[in-house]
Protein backbone atom coordinates (compact mmCIF):
# COMPACT_ATOMS: atom_id res chain seq x y z
CA UNK A 1 0.00 0.00 0.00
CA UNK A 2 1.28 3.47 -0.53
CA UNK A 3 1.40 5.54 2.41
CA UNK A 4 -0.30 8.69 2.54
CA UNK A 5 1.04 12.49 2.76
CA UNK A 6 -0.06 14.95 4.77
CA UNK A 7 0.57 18.43 4.10
CA UNK A 8 1.52 20.88 5.96
CA UNK A 9 0.37 24.50 5.68
CA UNK A 10 3.38 26.26 5.67
CA UNK A 11 1.99 30.26 5.46
CA UNK A 12 3.07 31.08 9.17
CA UNK A 13 3.07 29.88 12.30
CA UNK A 14 4.91 26.21 13.97
CA UNK A 15 5.37 24.55 10.54
CA UNK A 16 8.89 22.67 11.11
CA UNK A 17 7.64 21.08 14.41
CA UNK A 18 4.87 19.53 12.85
CA UNK A 19 6.84 18.14 9.82
CA UNK A 20 8.68 16.54 12.23
CA UNK A 21 6.16 15.43 14.34
CA UNK A 22 4.79 13.51 11.16
CA UNK A 23 8.18 12.28 10.37
CA UNK A 24 8.34 10.62 13.97
CA UNK A 25 4.84 8.98 13.34
CA UNK A 26 6.13 7.68 10.19
CA UNK A 27 4.04 9.87 7.66
CA UNK A 28 5.81 11.63 4.60
CA UNK A 29 4.35 15.49 5.14
CA UNK A 30 4.54 18.42 2.20
CA UNK A 31 4.94 22.21 2.50
CA UNK A 32 1.86 23.29 1.39
CA UNK A 33 1.64 27.10 -0.23
CA UNK A 34 -0.18 27.06 -3.34
CA UNK A 35 -3.56 24.87 -4.92
CA UNK A 36 -1.24 22.49 -6.65
CA UNK A 37 0.74 21.59 -3.64
CA UNK A 38 -3.00 21.25 -1.54
CA UNK A 39 -4.20 18.75 -4.62
CA UNK A 40 -1.28 16.30 -4.19
CA UNK A 41 -1.62 15.46 -0.42
CA UNK A 42 -4.04 13.18 1.07
CA UNK A 43 -4.58 15.07 4.06
CA UNK A 44 -3.65 18.56 5.93
CA UNK A 45 -2.10 19.70 8.97
CA UNK A 46 -3.03 23.52 9.79
CA UNK A 47 -0.51 24.65 12.41
CA UNK A 48 0.04 26.86 15.44
CA UNK A 49 0.67 30.46 14.64
CA UNK A 50 -1.98 33.59 13.83
CA UNK A 51 -5.38 32.66 12.77
CA UNK A 52 -5.67 36.32 11.43
CA UNK A 53 -2.59 36.17 9.45
CA UNK A 54 -3.30 32.96 8.23
CA UNK A 55 -6.37 33.92 7.01
CA UNK A 56 -5.37 36.76 5.07
CA UNK A 57 -2.31 34.65 3.80
CA UNK A 58 -4.73 32.27 2.72
CA UNK A 59 -6.71 34.39 0.60
CA UNK A 60 -3.15 36.32 -1.21
CA UNK A 61 -2.10 32.60 -1.92
CA UNK A 62 -5.38 31.89 -3.18
CA UNK A 63 -5.83 28.95 -1.10
CA UNK A 64 -9.02 29.92 0.54
CA UNK A 65 -11.71 28.19 -1.69
CA UNK A 66 -9.78 25.21 -3.02
CA UNK A 67 -9.00 24.28 1.07
CA UNK A 68 -13.04 24.82 1.81
CA UNK A 69 -13.38 22.55 -1.00
CA UNK A 70 -11.07 19.73 -0.09
CA UNK A 71 -12.51 19.71 3.35
CA UNK A 72 -16.08 19.66 1.69
CA UNK A 73 -15.14 16.29 0.07
CA UNK A 74 -13.53 15.12 3.46
CA UNK A 75 -10.47 15.38 3.34
CA UNK A 76 -8.44 14.36 6.93
CA UNK A 77 -7.50 17.21 8.56
CA UNK A 78 -5.62 18.87 12.16
CA UNK A 79 -5.50 22.24 13.42
CA UNK A 80 -3.36 22.98 16.66
CA UNK A 81 -4.50 26.74 18.42
CA UNK A 82 -4.78 29.26 15.26
CA UNK A 83 -5.43 26.00 13.51
CA UNK A 84 -8.24 25.43 15.71
CA UNK A 85 -9.41 28.46 15.10
CA UNK A 86 -9.73 28.23 11.77
CA UNK A 87 -11.32 25.31 11.35
CA UNK A 88 -14.36 26.00 12.98
CA UNK A 89 -17.90 27.78 11.88
CA UNK A 90 -17.94 30.26 14.26
CA UNK A 91 -15.73 32.63 15.62
CA UNK A 92 -16.19 35.02 18.96
CA UNK A 93 -13.22 38.14 19.29
CA UNK A 94 -12.21 37.34 15.81
CA UNK A 95 -10.84 40.47 13.65
CA UNK A 96 -12.98 42.19 11.49
CA UNK A 97 -12.98 40.03 8.13
CA UNK A 98 -11.04 36.81 9.31
CA UNK A 99 -12.13 33.80 7.71
CA UNK A 100 -12.76 30.43 8.53
CA UNK A 101 -12.91 27.07 6.99
CA UNK A 102 -16.49 25.59 8.63
CA UNK A 103 -14.76 22.12 8.33
CA UNK A 104 -16.20 21.15 12.01
CA UNK A 105 -19.87 22.56 13.72
CA UNK A 106 -17.82 24.44 16.79
CA UNK A 107 -17.59 28.01 17.51
CA UNK A 108 -14.26 28.87 18.88
CA UNK A 109 -13.13 31.83 20.78
CA UNK A 110 -10.08 33.75 20.06
CA UNK A 111 -7.23 34.70 22.96
CA UNK A 112 -9.94 32.79 25.31
CA UNK A 113 -8.06 32.48 28.18
CA UNK A 114 -7.37 35.94 28.74
CA UNK A 115 -4.73 38.44 27.91
CA UNK A 116 -3.39 38.11 31.41
CA UNK A 117 -3.22 34.49 30.42
CA UNK A 118 -0.38 34.16 27.77
CA UNK A 119 0.73 30.63 28.37
CA UNK A 120 -1.00 28.05 30.69
CA UNK A 121 -0.26 24.52 30.86
CA UNK A 122 -2.30 21.51 32.01
CA UNK A 123 -2.68 17.58 32.09
CA UNK A 124 -5.80 16.53 29.96
CA UNK A 125 -7.72 13.17 29.67
CA UNK A 126 -7.53 12.84 26.25
CA UNK A 127 -10.42 10.41 24.43
CA UNK A 128 -8.48 8.16 22.19
CA UNK A 129 -5.41 8.99 23.84
CA UNK A 130 -3.98 5.95 25.97
CA UNK A 131 -1.87 6.18 28.99
CA UNK A 132 -0.74 9.08 30.98
CA UNK A 133 -2.70 12.07 30.66
CA UNK A 134 -1.33 14.44 28.00
CA UNK A 135 0.84 17.57 29.14
CA UNK A 136 -1.13 20.78 26.78
CA UNK A 137 1.04 23.87 26.21
CA UNK A 138 -1.44 26.56 25.48
CA UNK A 139 -0.28 29.80 23.86
CA UNK A 140 -3.01 32.81 23.11
CA UNK A 141 -4.76 30.03 23.10
CA UNK A 142 -8.26 29.36 21.71
CA UNK A 143 -10.99 27.28 23.33
CA UNK A 144 -14.37 25.86 22.00
CA UNK A 145 -17.37 27.67 23.15
CA UNK A 146 -19.56 25.46 21.45
CA UNK A 147 -19.86 22.07 20.06
CA UNK A 148 -22.78 21.09 17.76
CA UNK A 149 -23.91 17.67 17.66
CA UNK A 150 -22.18 16.15 15.93
CA UNK A 151 -18.79 16.54 17.56
CA UNK A 152 -16.90 14.61 19.96
CA UNK A 153 -15.21 16.32 22.90
CA UNK A 154 -12.12 14.59 23.48
CA UNK A 155 -10.77 16.89 25.94
CA UNK A 156 -11.25 19.69 28.75
CA UNK A 157 -9.48 21.64 30.57
CA UNK A 158 -9.77 19.71 34.87
CA UNK A 159 -12.52 21.42 36.01
CA UNK A 160 -10.47 22.47 39.20
CA UNK A 161 -10.14 26.35 41.23
CA UNK A 162 -6.54 26.66 40.06
CA UNK A 163 -7.68 26.89 36.07
CA UNK A 164 -9.41 29.57 36.78
CA UNK A 165 -11.57 30.57 33.44
CA UNK A 166 -10.28 27.86 31.38
CA UNK A 167 -11.70 25.47 33.69
CA UNK A 168 -13.87 22.64 31.78
CA UNK A 169 -13.44 24.25 28.90
CA UNK A 170 -13.39 22.40 25.74
CA UNK A 171 -10.13 22.40 24.37
CA UNK A 172 -9.88 19.13 22.01
CA UNK A 173 -12.38 18.01 19.50
CA UNK A 174 -13.53 15.65 16.60
CA UNK A 175 -15.70 15.78 13.93
CA UNK A 176 -15.42 12.59 11.38
CA UNK A 177 -11.86 12.96 10.09
CA UNK A 178 -11.24 16.38 11.27
CA UNK A 179 -9.68 17.05 14.37
CA UNK A 180 -8.62 20.71 16.51
CA UNK A 181 -6.89 21.35 19.65
CA UNK A 182 -6.72 24.45 21.31
CA UNK A 183 -3.31 23.10 22.60
CA UNK A 184 0.44 22.80 20.63
CA UNK A 185 1.03 18.78 21.23
CA UNK A 186 3.98 19.26 18.10
CA UNK A 187 6.02 21.56 21.21
CA UNK A 188 5.93 18.83 23.39
CA UNK A 189 8.21 15.69 22.18
CA UNK A 190 4.49 13.63 23.18
CA UNK A 191 3.22 12.37 20.26
CA UNK A 192 0.25 10.09 20.87
CA UNK A 193 -2.08 13.35 19.54
CA UNK A 194 -0.22 13.59 16.00
CA UNK A 195 -0.40 9.70 16.06
CA UNK A 196 -4.12 9.96 16.83
CA UNK A 197 -4.27 12.07 13.52
CA UNK A 198 -1.90 9.79 11.41
CA UNK A 199 -4.32 6.60 12.06
CA UNK A 200 -7.47 8.72 11.17
CA UNK A 201 -5.34 9.61 7.47
CA UNK A 202 -4.28 6.38 7.24
CA UNK A 203 -8.04 4.55 8.01
CA UNK A 204 -9.30 6.95 5.41
CA UNK A 205 -6.48 6.69 2.71
CA UNK A 206 -7.49 2.79 2.88
CA UNK A 207 -11.13 3.09 2.53
CA UNK A 208 -11.81 2.89 -1.20
N1 LIG B 1 -3.94 33.78 19.38
C1 LIG B 1 -3.63 33.15 18.14
C2 LIG B 1 -4.67 33.45 17.07
O1 LIG B 1 -5.56 34.19 17.24
C3 LIG B 1 -3.43 31.66 18.24
C4 LIG B 1 -2.20 31.36 19.04
C5 LIG B 1 -1.48 30.10 18.67
O2 LIG B 1 -1.70 29.50 17.62
N2 LIG B 1 -0.54 29.75 19.50
O3 LIG B 1 -4.57 32.93 16.02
Amino acid sequence: MIEPVVGVLALQGDVREHVQALAECGLRSALIRRPEELAEVDALIIPGGESTTISRLLQSFELLEPLRERLRAGMPAYGSCAGMILLGNGLLDGRPGQQQLSAMDAVVRRNAFGRQVDSFEADLDFTGVDGAPVRAVFIRAPWVEEAGPDVEVLARVPDVPEAGVAAGRIVAVRQGTVLATAFHPELTGDRRVHQLFCETVRAACRRP
